[in-house]
C-alpha cells in the first residue's frame, strides 16, 4: 500500500514455510555451481546486475518511492544505490584469497576463504531495494547463495531486483526471494538447518529473536540494528555548514534511517545561536518534498507518542510536534531542547524526523553525554581541531564517526554497530569477509 494513502501499489503474495522449504532448497541446490565458479565470472554477472538496475533505475524508482512514500527523487536515488553494491562487489570478487602459512620445512600449508552456502539476508522497509544489495551482493560475490525476505510492508523492489539479476545472468537458485511475515517466512527462514548464515537488518528486539535462534542453531549472525547518534557541535566549527548537515542527518527519510544523528549535543558557548542556525535551516525543509511518510501507520503513530512522552518528560519544543497536516503520514521536523540524557527522547530510537539538543561544558562532558547511550551505530563531530577531531573519533563508542559531515550511505566503508546498535559489519571488504569462513589446509610433503 502506498502509505498515507488506501492505494495499492503492487500486489505481493504471502509467503508460507513451504514457500521456504522450496527457495532454500533451491539455494543449497544452486550452491555448488555458483561457489565454483571462476570468481571474476561471478563478477561479471555482478557488474551486470548494476548496469541493468541503473538502466531501470527511474522505473524501480517510482516503485520504490510509491511503496515507501518517498519523493520522487528519492526512488531513483537509492536504486543507483543498490547498483553500486552489485558494482563495488563485483570489482572485489578476488578479494576473499587464502594465505600460505610457514609452518617449516616438509609442511605446505594454506588458507582458503570459502562461502558459508545458504545466507537468508532479512531486511526492513525504510531502504528496501538498497538494504537487500547491502547483504546480497557481498554474500553473492563471495559464493553464497542466497535467500532474501524483503519487509513485509515494502517487497516489490527485492522482487524487481531478483528478476534482473535473473535477466542479468545470475543462474536459477542462486537469489530468492520469499515474500510474507515474521511468523510464516522470517523466523522459518532463521530455524532452517540448510541456512548456514542470516545477515539481519530491522529492530533490537527482533535482532536480539534471531540471535537466540542462531545462537541455539550456532550460526553466524551479522545484526545492523537501531541507533540514536550523538552529533557534538564545538565553537570551533563551521556553524552554518555544520547547521545544514545536522539537519540533513535527522530529517533525510523522514528520520528513518538507523545512521541518523538524533542527538544533538552543543558546546555551551554557541548553544543558542546554534539551535537558531539550525531552526533557520530547518524552514528550508518540506515535509513531502525534502522527505516522505512514516512508512507504516504503526510509526507514524509511534512518533506522535514520542511528541507526548517529550512534552511530559520536560522537554522544551522549539519547532515542530505535530502532524505535517498535508492530509498523509507526514511529520513536521522537530526539534527538543532542554532535554537530558535520562528522558525516553534522548534514549530510545524514534525513527522519525526529531531532534534533541543537549548542552555540554567540555571535551569531556561532551564524551560523556555522547556515550551514555545503548545504542552505538554512529557519532558525529563538527569541529576544525584535528587533534580534538581524532581524540575523540578514539573515544566515542559507535561503529561509524562522521567528522564535519554526516553522509547517508558509504558503500566503501565496514558499517556496523557498537552495543545494542548490532554486531558484524557490513559494506566495504570487511563484509566480504563476513560472508566467507576461513579453512587452514595442511599438507605433509
Ligand atoms: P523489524 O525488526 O520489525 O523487521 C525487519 C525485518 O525482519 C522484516 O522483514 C520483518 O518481517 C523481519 N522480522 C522481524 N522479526 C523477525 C524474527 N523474529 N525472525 C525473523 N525475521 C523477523 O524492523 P522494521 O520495523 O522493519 O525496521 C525498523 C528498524 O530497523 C529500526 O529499528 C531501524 O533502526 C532498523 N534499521 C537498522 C539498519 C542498520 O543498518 N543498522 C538499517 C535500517 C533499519
Amino acid at each position: 500500500m502506498r502509505p498515507g494513502a488506501d492505494e495499492a501499489v503492487s500486489e505481493i503474495a504471502v509467503g508460507s514455510p513451504d514457500d521456504v522449504e522450496r527457495a532454500v532448497d533451491a539455494a543449497a541446490a544452486a550452491l555448488a555451481e555458483w561457489r565454483d565458479r571462476r570468481p571474476t565470472e561471478r563478477g561479471r554477472v555482478l557488474a551486470e546486475i548494476a548496469v541493468r538496475l541503473r538502466a531501470e533505475a527511474t522505473r524501480l524508482g517510482a516503485l520504490e518511492s510509491a511503496e515507501g512514500g518517498k519523493p520522487g527523487w528519492q526512488g531513483p536515488f537509492e536504486v543507483n544505490g543498490a547498483a553500486d553494491y552489485f558494482e563495488y562487489y563485483a570489482g572485489l570478487v578476488n578479494l576473499p584469497q587464502g594465505d600460505t602459512v610457514d609452518v617449516g620445512a616438509g609442511y605446505h600449508a594454506f588458507t582458503r576463504r570459502e562461502p558459508f552456502g545458504v545466507v537468508g539476508v532479512i531486511t526492513p522497509w525504510n531502504a528496501p531495494i538498497s538494504q537487500a544489495a547491502r547483504g546480497i551482493a557481498p554474500a553473492l560475490a563471495a559464493g553464497n547463495t542466497v535467500v532474501s525476505k524483503p519487509s513485509e510492508f515494502t517487497s516489490a523492489s527485492t522482487l524487481e531486483m531478483a528478476r534482473i539479476a535473473s535477466e542479468a545472468g545470475l543462474p536459477a537458485g542462486v537469489l530468492n526471494v520469499v515474500t510474507g511475515d515474521r511468523d510464516g517466512v522470517g523466523e522459518v527462514l532463521v530455524v532452517h538447518p540448510s541456512v548456514r548464515k542470516i545477515a539481519f537488518t530491522g529492530s533490537v528486539a527482533a535482532g536480539r529473536s534471531i540471535a537466540r535462534e542462531a545462537g541455539e542453531r550456532l550460526i553466524p549472525l551479522t545484526l545492523e540494528l537501531g541507533g540514536k547518534g550523538a552529533h557534538l557541535v564545538f565553537a570551533d566549527a563551521d556553524l552554518q555548514a555544520a547547521a545544514k548537515n545536522v539537519v540533513l542527518s535527522f530529517t533525510a527519510n523522514a528520520g528513518q534511517i538507523c545512521s541518523a544523528l538524533t542527538r544533538l549535543l552543543v558546546a555551551d558557548e554557541i548553544h543558542d545561536r546554534f539551535v537558531d542556525a539550525v531552526l533557520a535551516e530547518l524552514r528550508g525543509v518540506t515535509p513531502g518534498e525534502s522527505y516522505g511518510e512514516a512508512v507504516t501507520e504503526v510509526q507514524f503513530r509511534k512518533v506522535q507518542e514520542y511528541f507526548d512522552i517529550a512534552r511530559k518528560d520536560g522537554a522544551t519544543l522549539a519547532t515542530g510536534g505535530e502532524v505535517a497536516g498535508t492530509g498523509r503520514w507526514h511529520l513536521q521536523p522537530t526539534v527538543y531542547t532542554d532535554v537530558t540524557s535520562d528522558m525516553r527522547i534522548a534514549r530510545e530510537e524514534v525513527f522519525g524526523p526529531v531532534l534533541t539538543v543537549t548542552r555540554f561544558n567540555d571535551e569531556d562532558h561532551a564524551v560523556q553525554l555522547a556515550n551514555d547511550s545503548d545504542y552505538g551505530l554512529t557519532a558525529g563531530i563538527w569541529t576544525t581541531d584535528l587533534g580534538r577531531a581524532h581524540r575523540l573519533a578514539a573515544q566515542l563508542e559507535a561503529g561509524t564517526i562522521f567528522v564535519n559531515g554526516w553522509q547517508g550511505s558509504v558503500v566503501e566503508g565496514p558499517f556496523g554497530g557498537y552495543k545494542d546498535s548490532g554486531y558484524g559489519r557490513e559494506k566495504g571488504l570487511e563484509a566480504l569477509h563476513h560472508y566467507t569462513q576461513t579453512k587452514f589446509v595442511i599438507i605433509t610433503l
